[in-house]
């Protein structure tokens, strides 16, 4: 017999329960419609891509990527061929990067490696070649045959393109986050040659393998939204940011800081990346472990640093708005002169500079309260040039990320507090139990089918559908009760009205409608009950 086992969530994974459910829905829908009044229309995106493309936009050094995807494989039985092909590429990469030298011979080797794990497979009958792989394969074969040739340079190169081409299994990640696969969805699909501005709002889960804690999950959710196009006047990233707020006002998010920054482009940047490296180094053993890492890695991510006994130091560094050039000074200070021309309020941070590589120019950062350290409800900036580095045209944009489990938690955290200030204001008063916060209303019912008898049911049953084609949130039970029973149920339950139906009622079509707050009653008829119902739930 199979051992009774109790089954949980995945730690960093939940489940959202009614009736916070509906809180998601209601600001999900807020977002739409917000969203779609500035013109942008709703891309629903795969949950998994290639690997590669999060490697190549977010950035191969950043965390997300090098630690925090959940990967797996298009073909699990051939990962060793997977991992073949992959060390065969590493070695390769890392001596061309290293030396000058002419690549040892045990690069030739472990390609050949891979060549005979491909061919013993196809010999017992494990792997059925197509067309295409096959080619390909014999022309890998090919040019290692040719060791002994004049022109070294060529054949290396050669057989790292021919390596890389012979590829059996793809490596596919979760999504991290969705600006990758918008930029791939738009190129895809020849966004570019639509009029104007292409301007996209998605809204769903991403997947970090991250340490799980109040406000930082395995599977989160973002409500996002990308501009893509020829223009990348500050007015574009001005009015984005105006959305937002218009977004979070809308869902009665208040309180939040709006930090802004430039953080230069393929110009400027570079320039300021080594200054800031060079001062890093000299103070490289007051660093903790991650930030001395970062020196090499990204000095950029420094300025991020949270460690108390770091900022003292990070204070001291060099300040990119120093360093911008012309141009980017111009856009930045552009951005400042619109947000105040729409009555924005926002700080400018000149340690933000966001985790993923794809950013230049404006960067900004929305904080929310009532969220401890995990504070940041959205992050966003402009990324020109990323789609040209997946392969489109050149082309501007500007996006964000809203993390919603962030802005529900600060939403509740804040309505919580308010309900408490007003029940402990009105204590006695009956406004105290109807009040607390709109966000988080949770009655939903507005009837309770109490019927009473088998033969009560097939009326029962008419009415609630009835009622329920009239758009009333309706419970009928599947059994009867006795009505002190069914009363009771349908007040825990949170419904306004019971509609009471016994076999008299069904004789005489008339019901029995009860407030449940009050216990006022009155007669309806069969005909006049949605319009009664209704009537009241308006008032
Ligand atoms: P953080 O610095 O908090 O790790 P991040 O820079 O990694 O954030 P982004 O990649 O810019 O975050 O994502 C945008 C928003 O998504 C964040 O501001 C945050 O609200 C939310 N977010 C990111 N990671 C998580 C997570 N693991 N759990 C919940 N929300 C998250
Ligand atoms: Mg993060």
């Amino acid at each position: 017999m199979a051992e009774a086992r109790k089954f949980q969530a995945i730690k960093g994974v939940r489940d959202i329960l009614p009736p916070e459910s509906a809180l998601w829905n209601r600001v999900e829908q807020m977002a739409r419609e917000v969203f779609e009044t500035y013109g942008f229309g709703e891309i629903r995106l795969p949950i998994f891509e290639q690997t590669e493309l999060f490697a190549r936009s977010v950035g191969s050094e950043t965390d997300i990527v090098s630690k925090e995807m959940y990967q797996f494989s298009s073909n699990p039985q051939f990962e060793d061929l997977r991992d073949a092909r992959a060390q065969a590429l590493r070695i390769f990469d890392s001596v061309a990067r290293s030396s000058s030298q002419p690549l040892p011979g045990f690069f030739v080797a472990s390609v050949r490696e891979y060549v005979e794990l491909i061919e013993t497979k196809v010999n017992s009958g494990l792997l059925e070649l197509n067309k295409e792989i096959e080619e390909r394969l014999s022309s890998l074969k090919s040019v290692l045959s040719e060791a002994e040739t004049e022109d070294e340079q060529k054949f290396w190169l050669d057989l790292r393109i021919k390596t890389e081409l012979l590829k059996l299994s793809e490596d596919f990640a979760l999504r991290p986050e969705a600006t990758a696969s918008v930029v791939r969805a738009y190129i895809e699909h020849g966004m570019h040659t639509l009029p104007g501005n292409v301007k996209l709002y998605y809204i769903g889960p991403m997947f970090r393998r991250e340490r799980p804690q109040k406000g930082r999950y395995r599977q989160f959710y973002q409500i996002g939204a990308e501009v893509l196009g020829r223009a990348d006047h500050p007015r574009i990233d001005a009015e984005v940011i105006e959305m937002l707020v218009r977004f979070f006002n809308s869902v009665g998010l208040t309180g939040t800081t709006r930090y802004i920054n430039s953080i230069g482009c393929k110009q400027c940047r570079p320039k300021y990346v080594e200054r800031l490296r060079a001062e890093l180094v000299k103070v490289k053993d007051k660093l903790g472990a991650d930030s001395q890492r970062r020196i090499e890695t990204n000095p950029l991510r420094v300025l991020d640093s949270k460690l108390p006994n770091e900022q003292e130091m990070i204070a001291t560094l060099p300040r990119i708005a120093d360093h911008l050039c012309e141009d980017c000074k111009k856009h930045y200070a552009e951005l400042r002169a619109q947000l105040a021309l729409r009555g924005i309020a926002y700080e400018e941070n000149w340690r933000l500079v966001r985790g993923l590589d794809y950013y230049m120019r404006t960067t900004f950062e929305i904080v929310a309260p009532g969220l401890g350290s995990q504070n940041a409800v959205c992050g966003g900036g402009r990324y020109d040039g990323l789609v040209e580095l997946l392969g489109g045209p050149p082309t501007k944009g500007i996006g964000f990320a809203i993390g919603t489990d962030r802005l529900i938690l600060s939403l509740q955290d804040r309505s919580l507090q308010d309900r408490a200030l007003q029940e402990a204001a009105s204590r006695d008063s009956a406004a105290a139990a109807t009040s607390g916060s709109a966000a988080l209303a949770t009655t939903s019912l507005d009837v309770y089918v109490a019927w009473m008898g088998e033969k009560a049911y097939p009326t029962a049953m008419k009415t609630a559908r009835m009622l329920r084609e009239a758009g009333l949130r309706v419970e009928l039970p599947a059994s009867d009760a006795k009505l002190g029973k069914s009363l009771g149920l349908a007040d825990k339950l949170g419904a306004r009205h019971a509609v009471i139906i016994g076999e008299n009622e069904v004789a005489s079509g008339e019901f029995m409608v009860k407030v449940l707050a009050d216990s006022e009653q009155r007669k309806v008829r069969d005909e006049e009950l949605v319009g009664h119902l209704k009537g009241a739930r308006n008032v």
